[in-house]
């Protein structure tokens, strides 16, 4: 039977570089960006004639970079030659990433009868100096033109990016933007909260950043008032309605397998030990992120890990732990044998014992408390 696959296919550029951004992403002309989406149709190829006869695809996600800021023809035909060279399922979930003011309503007409059927677009806040202070391109004024055009498109399945905790914003601030993208109803809502990361703008800036209490306040608020509204949280930043939960990020969090495509894209894949021989090892790889060798049609990856059965355990507590549902422990017993969940004990023990984890009816899921200091419940899984 053919094994579940998820593609993860990664555009790399933007129209500018927002200042608290650490992906792999930058303004390109349009000459290197129709160069690389050339490219990324050369890998897809080579990288079906490795891999697809064993898989049937069952989401998409096309992320970036901001993939509405390249040619849209251009796009649609990446996505289709994904369509020939892998089997599709008829009802996969296919999403996009789309910034505002990058894409209009005939732009998303044609990503639609491509077949792309979920859109998440970054806002991040609706107050115009704070999106100005990142660096985004954007207005609010602009997103709502934005989202109604891809609603008049037909997309019916939309997830909304929001961040906290930015310098200069006000509780009162964020409770503006949590009502007003809650008015546009979207299937889907995003809410992290800004990490200064090493090597931005951000970082080397002097930030008025917010004290714990008040970002914690907002983190509190963003529960109360989505859930008020009809919106399930279903892992640590991410809120839903009833069905409409991200299936490839799902993906992710339950070690599924994907297949990145694109520069610098990650893959996780489980493959054979040797050519037919009935053991797999889990192997993490990541795609060659040097732009320029990507154009001269380097696809070789430039890393290649082969997880251990003591890592692959810890993945599945710290990925599996981020979903509100918390992680079966059956299944591991399953997938790693009855006897290693004892390795685990002295983690699951301490986290129980402080409140962070409850363990109920086989299943094993944080608590609220254990969703403030997730990354304390997640590092004690760590050896
Ligand atoms: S739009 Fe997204 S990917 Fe592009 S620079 Fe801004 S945060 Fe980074």
């Amino acid at each position: 039977m053919k094994k579940a696959l998820s593609i993860y296919i990664h555009i790399p550029f933007c129209v500018r570089k927002c200042a608290y951004c650490d992906f792999l992403s930058a303004p390109a002309t349009r000459e290197v960006q129709e160069q690389y989406l050339h490219m990324l149709m050369r890998e897809i190829h080579e990288k079906a004639a490795r891999y697809a006869k064993e898989y049937v695809v069952k989401t998409i996600f096309i992320g970036g970079g901001t993939p509405t800021s390249v040619d849209a023809d251009l796009l649609c035909q990446v996505l289709e030659k994904v369509k020939a060279q892998f089997e599709v399922s008829v009802d996969a979930e296919i999403s996009m990433e789309c910034n505002p003011g990058t894409a209009d309503k005939i732009a998303f007409k044609k990503y639609c009868q491509a077949g792309v059927n979920r859109l998440s677009i970054g806002l991040q806040s609706t107050q115009n100096h704070l999106l100005q202070k990142l660096g985004r391109i954007h207005t609010f004024e602009q997103f709502l033109d934005t989202y109604q055009g891809a609603r008049e498109a037909g997309f019916t399945n939309i997830n909304i990016d929001l961040m906290s905790a930015l310098p200069g914003q006000t509780l009162a601030d964020y409770e503006q933007t949590l009502r007003e993208v809650l008015a546009l109803k979207p299937e889907h809502i995003s809410a992290y909260s800004l990490i200064v990361e090493e090597g931005t703008p951000f970082y080397d800036m002097e930030l008025n950043l917010l004290d714990e209490d008040t970002e914690r306040m907002m983190y509190e608020l963003t529960e109360k008032l989505l859930s008020e509204h009809g919106y399930h949280r279903y892992e640590i930043s991410n809120y839903a309605r009833k069905g409409m939960e991200c299936k490839h990020n799902q993906v992710y969090w339950e070690r599924g397998e994907y297949l990145g495509l694109g520069l610098g894209a990650s893959s996780f894949l489980k493959l054979p030990w040797k050519d037919d021989a009935p053991s797999e090892k889990e192997v993490r790889l990541r795609n060659n992120s040097n732009l320029k060798t990507y154009l001269d049609s380097d696809f070789s990856y430039e890393e290649e890990l082969v997880l251990t059965g003591r890592e692959a355990m810890e993945e599945f507590f710290f990925l599996g732990l981020r979903q509100m549902k918390g992680v079966s422990l059956i299944q591991f017993a399953e997938e790693f044998g009855e006897d290693t969940i004892e390795w685990f004990y002295d983690a699951i023990g301490q986290n129980v014992r402080d409140g962070l984890l409850v363990q109920e009816g086989g299943m094993l899921f944080l608590t609220k408390k254990g969703i403030d200091v997730s990354n304390l419940v997640f590092e004690r899984f760590l050896e």
